[in-house]
C-alpha cells in the first residue's frame, strides 16, 4: 500500500513538474541588481517603470555574445551602427514621459524593441518606428516571440511619425536631432508628453521634456546625454 502511495506520489511530482515547470531566467538576480544599484540609487522611483525594469529580459534584446553584458551600466552595440540605450536612460525616459494605463505610446527609433517593450508593460499600446530595415524586422520578431501583442512595429521615417494612429499621449524619441520635428508636436495629445534629446547630433544633447496644455507647448531642458542621430530617408 505504501509502496504503491510512493509510486503515485512520484508521477503526480513528475506530471505536475512537466506541466508547471518554467526554466528559471538565470539572469533574474543580476536584472534586479541592475534596478537596484543603476536604476533606484540614481533616483528613478515610479513603481510601474522599477516593475517594468525588473520584467522585460534585455539579455534577449541584445546580441547573444553580449548577453553577459547585458545588465552592465552603458549603452551596447546591436549592429547596423545603432545601440541600445543604458538601462538608466532607458529607466529616465520611461519615468520622464509618466506612463500608465489607458494611455497611449508612439516611440520613435525602435532599435532592438527594448525601450518599446518596457512602455508596454506599463501603457496599452505602443506604436514604434524603426528607420533601418534590418533592425525593424529583427525587433518586430523579438517583440512577437516574447508575446508582446500590444506593440505595433513600422519600418518608416519616424520624422513624419503616425497620424494615423494618434494623437499620442506619450512620444519617446530614441535618436537626436539639433530640433524636435514638428509632425511630432503636432501628434502629442492634450496633456501629453514628449521625450527627446535635442543638440548636436555628433557631440552631446540634452534631453528635452515637452508637455502640451490646451494646445500649448512648455519645454524643460533636462540632463545631457548622447544618443545615435535621427536620420532621414528622404528630406521633406
Ligand atoms: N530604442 C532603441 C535604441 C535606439 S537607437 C532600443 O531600445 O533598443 C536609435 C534607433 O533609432 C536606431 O535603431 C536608428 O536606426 C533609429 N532611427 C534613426 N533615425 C530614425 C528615424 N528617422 N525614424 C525611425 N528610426 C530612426
Amino acid at each position: 500500500m505504501i509502496a504503491n502511495m510512493k509510486f503515485v506520489l512520484i508521477i503526480l511530482l513528475t506530471v505536475n513538474r512537466a506541466i508547471f515547470y518554467q526554466p528559471k531566467d538565470p539572469y533574474e538576480s543580476v536584472r534586479n541588481r541592475m534596478v537596484e544599484d543603476q536604476i533606484i540609487a540614481r533616483g528613478i522611483s515610479d513603481p510601474a517603470t522599477l516593475r517594468a525594469m525588473r520584467k522585460v529580459p534585455r539579455h534577449l534584446f541584445v546580441p547573444p555574445s553580449s548577453a553577459g553584458q547585458a545588465y552592465s551600466d552603458r549603452p551596447l552595440p546591436i549592429g547596423y551602427s545603432q545601440t541600445i540605450s543604458q538601462p538608466f536612460i532607458v529607466a529616465y525616459m520611461t519615468e520622464l514621459s509618466k506612463p500608465g494605463k489607458g494611455k497611449k505610446a508612439l516611440e520613435i527609433g525602435t532599435g532592438s524593441g527594448y525601450q518599446a517593450a518596457v512602455l508596454a508593460e506599463i501603457v496599452d499600446t505602443v506604436y514604434t518606428i524603426e528607420i533601418v530595415k534590418e533592425l525593424a524586422t529583427e525587433a518586430s520578431a523579438r517583440l512577437k516571440m516574447l508575446g508582446y501583442k500590444n506593440i505595433i512595429t513600422k519600418y518608416g521615417d519616424g520624422y513624419l511619425g503616425w497620424p494615423e494612429h494618434g494623437p499620442f499621449d506619450i512620444i519617446i524619441v530614441t535618436a537626436a536631432a539639433d530640433h524636435i520635428p514638428e509632425p511630432l508636436k503636432d501628434q502629442l495629445a492634450d496633456g501629453g508628453r514628449l521625450v527627446m534629446p535635442v543638440g548636436n547630433p555628433a557631440t552631446v544633447q540634452e534631453l528635452v521634456l515637452l508637455t502640451k496644455r490646451n494646445g500649448k507647448i512648455t519645454e524643460q531642458r533636462l540632463e545631457s546625454v548622447l544618443f545615435v542621430p535621427l536620420k532621414r530617408l528622404r528630406q521633406d
